[in-house]
This record gives C-alpha cells, sequence and structure tokens, in this order.
C-alpha cells in the first residue's frame, strides 16, 4: 500500500510516503534552532512550527516521491506519546486530510514507529526482537514479538531521558544545546577512565527491582558536583575527560541493559533506535559486546532512527499488510500512550 506518515511528536515535522516496505520520500522540518537559546524544546514553539511546516513538507514529500494525494492507499499519523500541543496539529492535519480524500486513517504509536523505522532499510525483518530506543525525550527497552500485535515494555527511564542527559550534561560544562553531538566531539580526545561515574540502577540490589528500568539524575548530579568541587578548588576541569567518561557511564549502562534483556529472553537480536544511537561510542560498545555475546545488531540509518514520517507511514503498511482495520476519527493527541497500544481507535 501507499502511505504517508504525519509524524509532529516533538521538535520534526515529518512527512513520509512509503510503497509497502519501499522508502519513497522522507520529508523532516526541525524546528530545533528556534528552541536552541531555551536549552530545550518549549512546546508551544514546536507546535506553532508544525503548524507553518506541515504543507510545505507534504508538498515536498509528495513531489519527491512523484506521488499524487488521490494516489494514496492511507494516511498515517502519531497519535503519541510526545508533547500535546504538537501532536494535535498532525493529528489534525491528518484527519483533515483522511476525511477530504476519503482515505482511511491509522493512528499509530511514535515509539513503534521508531521500531518500524527498521523495515525501511530492506533488510529482512526478524522477530522477537529486543529493542532499545533512546532519544531526547525516551529511553526505553522493548520486547518486539510481532510488530503490529506485540510490544512489550522491559523498562524505560525513571528521570530523563538518555539524550535529556546529555544535552544537560553539556549545558553544565558550556557546550551549546543540542549536548549530544557536542559531548561526543569533545570525548573524542578524551579519557573515558579518567573519572569513574555512577552506573544508575545497575547495582545487584537496584538490579532486582528496576532489572530494565534506567535512570540518569545520579549520573547527572555527580558529574555536576564534579565539575563544582573542582571549580571551586582552582582545579583545572578536562571538558574532554568530563565529557568521555560521562558518556562512558550512559553506554555502560544502555549496553549492558539490552544485552542483559537479550540474554534473559532467549532473543539473540538487538534492534537499536532514537537519535542518541547517533552516539559514536554507543555504536561502538554496543556492536563490540553484542558480537562477543552472539547477539546481531540492527542499527537503521540515522535518518530514520531520529523523528519521522516514514517510520509513522512503514508501520501503518504493515498494519494495513496484515489486514488490521483502520481507526476511526474517534482519537486524539495522548501524550502519554503505552507503547503496548501499537494503534488506536481501530475500527472494529
Ligand atoms: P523523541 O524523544 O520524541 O524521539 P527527540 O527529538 O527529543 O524526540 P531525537 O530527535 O530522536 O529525539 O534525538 C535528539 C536527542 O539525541 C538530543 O537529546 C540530542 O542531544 C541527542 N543526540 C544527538 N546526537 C547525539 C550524539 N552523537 N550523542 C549523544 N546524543 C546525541
Ligand atoms: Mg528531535
Ligand atoms: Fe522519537
Amino acid at each position: 500500500p501507499l502511505v504517508l506518515g504525519i509524524e509532529t511528536s516533538c521538535d520534526e515535522t515529518g512527512i513520509g510516503i512509503v510503497r509497502g516496505r519501499t522508502l519513497l520520500s522522507n520529508t523532516i522540518a526541525s524546528s530545533m534552532d528556534e528552541h536552541a537559546r531555551y536549552g530545550g524544546v518549549v512546546p508551544e514553539v514546536a507546535a506553532r512550527a508544525h503548524l507553518e511546516a506541515l504543507q510545505p513538507a507534504i508538498k515536498a514529500a509528495l513531489a519527491e516521491a512523484e506521488v499524487s494525494l488521490a494516489d494514496l492507499d492511507a494516511v498515517a499519523v502519531t497519535s503519541g506519546p510526545g508533547l500535546a500541543g504538537a501532536l494535535m496539529v498532525g493529528v489534525g492535519a491528518a484527519k483533515a486530510l483522511a476525511v477530504s480524500l476519503d482515505k482511511p486513517l491509522y493512528a499509530v504509536n511514535h515509539l513503534v514507529g521508531h521500531i518500524a523505522a527498521d523495515i525501511l532499510t530492506g533488510d529482512e525483518v526478524e522477530y522477537p526482537t529486543v529493542a532499545l530506543l533512546v532519544s531526547g525525550g525516551h529511553t526505553s527497552l522493548l520486547l518486539v514479538r510481532d510488530l503490529v500485535s506485540d510490544v512489550e515494555l522491559l523498562g524505560e527511564t525513571m528521570d530523563d531521558a538518555a539524550g535529556e542527559a546529555f544535552d544537560k550534561i553539556a549545558r553544565i560544562l558550556g557546550l551549546p544545546y543540542p549536548g549530544g553531538p557536542e559531548i561526543d566531539k569533545a570525548a573524542a580526545d578524551g579519557d573515558p577512565t579518567a573519572i569513574r561515574f555512577p552506573r544508575g540502577l545497575s547495582r545487584a540490589s537496584d538490579m532486582a527491582e528496576h532489572r530494565y528500568d534506567f535512570s540518569f539524575s545520579g549520573l547527572k548530579t555527580a558529574v555536576a558536583r564534579w565539575v563544582e568541587q573542582r571549580e571551586a578548588a582552582g582545579e583545572p576541569v578536562s571538558v574532554s575527560d568530563v565529557a568521555a567518561s560521562f558518556r562512558e557511564a550512559v553506554v555502560d549502562v544502555l549496553v549492558t541493559k539490552a544485552l542483559d534483556a537479550c540474554a534473559r529472553h532467549g532473543v539473540p537480536r538487538l534492534l537499536l533506535g532514537g537519535g542518541v544511537i547517533a552516539n559514536r561510542r554507543l555504536r561502538e560498545v554496543a556492536l563490540q559486546r553484542a558480537e562477543a555475546a552472539g547477539v546481531a545488531v540492527r542499527i537503521p540509518p540515522l535518518s530514520l532512527c531520529t523523528d519521522n514520517g516514514a517510520m509513522i507511514a512503514a508501520l501503518a503498511a504493515e498494519l494495513v499488510r496484515t489486514g488490521r482495520p483502520a481507526s476511526t476519527l474517534a482519537f486524539g493527541a495522548d501524550s502519554t500512550l503505552p507503547v503496548t497500544e501499537i494503534q488506536v481507535a481501530a475500527a472494529r
């Protein structure tokens, strides 16, 4: 099926068009620059930016895919989770488009969309797989038995998301927003063993209770305190050593828990998704340790890992392919939609 997907859960206005498992276009307009001076995404600013970016993005995506609205078999949209106001813009646009074109509408889960992105790489997808989603808003470990019917949440962050932690530490170190790429750069000439920062929720006692949950706020506090103490003592702070040591702590926890989940559930596959996957050390450590553990790692190209409309279209195309009914119009933006709800408002 030819499906157009609309993604507006955060600061990216993403319009993607797929034909089945084939990617035809993936247009992304980001309002990142507008948020940069606030050091984080401002919900109202994001919502207004979506409103302005949607029409041109849809036009561009159609042109690039060389299809017209009339050709579409279905429209897909992210209904949650994400920023309520931002989601609402996409949901409204998708409903208007579907109704005016008289096409079926599929309202889907953003996080499951991140998993669906992998379909578009063209390689045969195998389930079950463990999936680690790490972005500015999410840190979730999932067990995907079936993309369209069975996604289990194994754990998620109890406080900051991994990308958020990168952004906050960058701020402490005086690096610009978004902090992830800046920390990655600074860490390149640093010593990852210079400072032993805490690995949140990975002591045996924590693991018993929070096996696959994550916590990065303690790490953030530890880095802040370390930097403050050095500065107070008039000692130099090596930004690269702090960046490298911090990055190592985050990566260690993420990869350790993901591979532990693979072993525990007997699943020799790990899919990585979300914007933090851009992190070079994370890819490196994941690939190294997974190989040693006999786990096959899949990392889609970054353009499919960060928020985009193609992954939303891809998920809807799978729903169509497996004969799922379209959504009714009885749904809205759901900022806290649980990952187990792959599609919302499915007609019966
Ligand atoms: P959502 O949580 O809804 O997916 P988001 O826009 O916050 O949305 P992404 O766009 O997927 O998330 O990713 C952005 C985050 O990824 C930012 O927090 C950014 O700092 C982080 N990031 C980007 N590049 C890197 C990197 N090289 N290393 C670490 N973090 C990175
Ligand atoms: Mg983003
Ligand atoms: Fe996302």
